[in-house]
């Protein structure tokens, strides 16, 4: 079965291809409706179909068994992907209001696969489904409750594919089926958030109404004081702007690149050093409210670029959490080990890569065989 995977932005296009669950070959389309870049993403999907037929990776697009396509946003409605039609369209653009900026972008990715092979079956595969299982205590925000029937303000989630993909491979690693474990789930990427996994299901997750809450990221800044763009605003600045863009790590040093702040924050600079120590504090409270909410923890995951590649995260997350039954081995986190955890670690802690693209694939492939 040959699947394409697509992840349509507003202004990027990246795509991936996958024949009998292998990814065969990848690529992204960059400067999409901007000056002097790619016209739309008509134009885009031209050039994915070329560099793929170039790759001898297929031979058209006519030739794909399915499309997968990411979209970011999938509100109440969808708990689980689904097969596109006319219905579903229409069900997506509804829920533009919660996601201003992705899913028209991709809507825009669908709808030009659908003219380009009308025959060739697409799915959806929601970032915010696998979070649908969150009891109303976790997703309920204490304001009024009209915001909520009216206006769908509650909390979503995201990065669902990523949290169920580390699930089911920490599952794997456990040798129990997925339904009978309890995880913790990091997803520490430019965007980052925490997931509190019962039973295989989300029960809590750090992102909320929008992907600006929870951890300290890149450069949003997660969990703020409510009334702190309030306060910007009257001081006539655009607090979105402040908030998603100049804030987080970027915010506190001036960098976003976990890379480059370890180096400087090793090379002596104080505000590095304070920065990392804001992000992991973060992380650690959350460790322990979803401690505190699971009871028994299988298993601590480490994902995404920092999660991944940054031992120093990873010891610094651990540091001190022994009596809470997490014991880092410290010798297998430099090493870059995948089970990271000390033999004395009741709860066990692994880095486990994430694969969004191939979880969209897996998932593609058993909506049509549904
Ligand atoms: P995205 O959310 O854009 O997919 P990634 O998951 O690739 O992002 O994560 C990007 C982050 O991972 C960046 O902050 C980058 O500095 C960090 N990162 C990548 N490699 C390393 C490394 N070896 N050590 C520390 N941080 C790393």
């Amino acid at each position: 079965m040959k699947i394409l995977v697509l992840n349509s932005g507003s202004s990027s296009l990246k795509y991936k291809l996958f024949s009998e669950g292998e990814a065969v070959a990848d690529g992204i389309v960059e400067h999409i409706g901007e000056e002097g870049g790619v016209k739309d993403h008509r134009e885009a999907l031209e050039i994915a179909e070329k560099a793929l037929i170039r790759a001898g990776a297929v031979e058209s697009f006519d030739r794909l068994d399915a499309v997968g396509h990411r979209v970011v946003h999938g509100g109440e409605r969808f708990i689980e992907p689904v097969r596109i039609d006319s219905e579903v369209i229409g069900a997506i653009r509804d829920l533009i209001p919660l996601a201003p900026l992705h899913n028209p972008a991709n809507l825009e990715g669908i709808e030009m696969m659908k003219k380009k092979v009308p025959h060739v079956p697409q799915v959806a595969v929601f970032d915010t489904a696998f979070h649908q299982t969150m009891p109303k205590r976790s997703y309920l925000y204490a304001i009024p409750l009209e915001f909520y029937e009216n206006y769908g303000v509650r909390r979503y989630g995201f990065h669902g594919t990523s949290h169920m993909y580390i699930a089911k491979k920490a599952a794997e690693r456990l040798g129990k089926p997925l339904k009978t474990v309890n995880l913790i789930t990091l997803h520490l990427g430019n965007g980052a958030s925490a997931c509190a996994i019962e039973k295989g299901q989300s029960v809590d997750t750090s992102m909320g109404f929008t992907p600006l809450a929870g951890l300290v990221m890149g450069t949003r800044s997660g969990d703020i004081d409510p009334e702190i763009p309030v306060m910007m605003e009257k001081k006539g600045l655009d607090a979105d702007t402040v908030l998603n863009k100049q804030s987080g790590l970027r915010g506190l040093c001036g960098e976003n690149d976990m890379r480059r702040i370890q180096e400087r924050a090793a090379a002596g600079d104080e505000k590095s050093r304070t920065a990392l120590e804001v992000y992991v504090h973060r992380i650690r409270h959350y460790i322990g409210a979803y401690m505190a909410q699971l009871g028994r923890v299988d298993a601590l995951v480490f994902t995404a670029g920092i999660g991944e590649h940054s031992p120093l995260v990873r010891q610094m997350v651990c540091r001190g959490l022994e009596p809470l039954g997490i014991v880092l081995d410290t010798k297998k986190n430099a090493d870059g080990r995948r089970d990271i955890s000390a033999p004395k670690s009741q709860i066990r802690i692994f880095v486990i890569p994430t694969d969004e693209e191939l979880e969209i694939a897996l998932q593609t492939e058993a909506v049509l065989k549904r």
